[in-house]
C-alpha cells in the first residue's frame, strides 16, 4: 500500500486531507465496505488508523503510513481552571500554529487556525505582526478539529461548535476554510449554525461566502466604528472601509437569515469611549438583523503602553451599548493563564499595542 499522489498542484496527502477518491486508493484491493469503515472511524468516532477495531491489523498500520497526520504537537496547556486547553503544532515545514479548546458547560468549541501568521498586520495581534507564512491545508484545519475532538472526549466532552478565529485570516484561505466546513458539516456531521467563519472584513471573502450553500455564522472583528480609528487597528479597512464592509454584512445577513457577531477587542482609551458605543450603536442599527457584539478584554500585556480596559470600564462599555439597544456579551478572557489570545504562544510574544495611544473622546 503506498500514499495516493497528491493531485496537480494539490497540497500533500496527509490523513484529514485526503478525499474518499483518495482514500478508495489507499484502499485498492480492499471489499468495497473498507471505505465507509475507515470513513466513519476516521470522522464520526474520530479514531486513529490504529484504533479501528473493525479492520485486520496488518491494513491498520499500512492505513497509519499510507496516511500521516499533518500535525505534531509541541506543547500542550490546560488552564488553571482546566475548561481551555491550547495546543500549539509543528507543520510539515516548520511553522507552529495554535488551536484551542474552550469547554463551557453547555457547549465545547474548538478555535482553528487557517494560516500560519497572518498577512492582515492589525497593530494589536503578534501573529499579524510577525507576518504570513503559508496558507494552511484543508487537512491541517479538519485535524486541528478531530484532535481536539478526541482530546475533549478523554474530558469526556463533546466538541458542539467550531470557530475559524485562530491564528490568520479565514477569508484570505478561503477555498481550504470552506472544504473544511463542508467535511465538518457531511462527515462529522455538525450543523452550519455551530460553525463561525471570522473575518477581519475582506468584503469580496464575504460576498463570496454569501454565495456558498451553508448558512454558516460571521463574525467580523470590527474593533473600531469609524474610519480613522479602524484604518489604524486595523488596516485592511483603508482597502475595505467600514461603508462597503457593514453592506457587505447586511447582504450577508439577508442571503443566510443567520447570526452576525461584532468581535471588539476592547483597549483602554482607544476604543472603550461613549461615542465608540454610539458608532457602533448606529452601525449595528444599520444591519437588516441587530448583531450581536462579543467584547473581548485583552489579555494583560506587562511593559506595554496601552492595555486592555479595566473590568469597570469594561462594564460601563456593555451597559452604554445595552442602553443603546445593543445586545452584548463580555467573552471571560478564557486562557489567561496560557495566553489563549490569537497569536500568543505560536509567536512567543505577548500580544502589542505598541502603535496604539489612549485618545480623549470626541464628545
Ligand atoms: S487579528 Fe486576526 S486578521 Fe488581524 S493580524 Fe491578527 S490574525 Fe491576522
Amino acid at each position: 500500500m503506498s500514499s495516493p499522489a497528491p493531485r496537480a498542484n494539490a497540497a500533500p496527502v496527509t490523513r484529514y486531507h485526503a478525499d474518499r477518491e483518495q482514500l478508495a486508493e489507499v484502499l485498492a484491493g480492499q471489499p468495497r465496505y473498507r471505505l465507509d469503515q475507515v470513513w466513519a472511524g476516521l470522522y464520526q468516532r474520530f479514531e486513529t488508523p490504529d484504533e479501528l477495531s473493525n479492520v485486520p491489523k496488518a491494513l491498520r498500520a499500512d492505513l497509519t503510513a499510507a496516511l500521516p497526520e499533518a500535525l505534531q504537537l509541541v506543547t500542550e496547556q490546560i488552564s488553571d481552571r482546566g475548561d481551555t486547553v491550547k495546543f500549539l503544532w509543528e507543520l510539515h515545514g516548520g511553522s507552529r500554529i495554535e488551536t484551542v479548546l474552550m469547554l463551557y458547560p453547555d457547549r465545547a468549541t474548538v478555535c482553528v487556525s487557517t494560516q500560519a501568521g497572518c498577512a492582515m498586520g492589525c497593530g494589536f495581534c503578534a501573529t499579524g505582526q510577525a507576518g504570513f507564512t503559508r496558507q494552511l491545508t484543508t487537512g491541517e484545519i479538519v485535524e486541528q478539529v478531530i484532535r481536539a475532538a478526541r482530546r475533549a472526549r478523554e474530558l469526556e466532552r463533546r466538541v458542539s461548535n467550531v470557530v475559524f478565529m485562530g491564528m490568520g485570516e479565514p477569508l484570505a484561505n478561503d477555498a481550504a476554510v470552506w472544504a473544511t466546513v463542508e467535511r465538518l458539516h457531511g462527515d462529522v456531521g455538525m450543523s452550519a449554525r455551530h460553525l463561525t467563519i471570522s473575518t477581519v472584513g475582506l468584503v469580496p471573502g464575504i460576498r463570496r461566502l454569501a454565495e456558498r450553500p451553508l448558512p454558516v455564522n460571521l463574525a467580523v472583528s470590527l474593533h473600531a466604528a469609524n474610519d480613522r480609528l479602524r484604518d489604524e487597528l486595523v488596516p485592511i479597512n483603508k482597502r475595505y472601509p467600514l461603508a462597503e464592509l457593514t453592506e457587505a454584512c447586511a447582504d450577508y445577513l439577508r442571503a443566510k437569515n443567520r447570526r452576525l457577531s461584532f468581535e471588539w477587542a476592547l483597549i483602554d482609551g482607544v476604543n472603550d469611549r461613549p461615542s465608540d458605543a454610539r458608532e457602533l450603536a448606529a452601525i449595528s442599527r444599520r444591519l437588516p438583523l441587530p448583531a450581536h457584539v462579543n467584547i473581548i478584554p485583552l489579555n494583560p500585556t506587562p511593559g506595554w503602553p496601552t492595555r486592555g480596559t479595566p473590568r469597570a470600564g469594561v462594564e460601563e462599555f456593555r451597559s452604554r451599548l445595552e442602553d443603546l439597544g445593543v445586545n452584548v456579551t463580555v467573552r471571560r478572557n478564557r486562557g489567561t493563564d496560557i495566553d489563549a489570545a490569537c497569536g500568543q504562544l505560536a509567536a512567543g510574544q505577548p500580544v502589542v499595542l505598541s502603535t496604539l495611544r489612549a485618545r480623549p473622546d470626541t464628545d
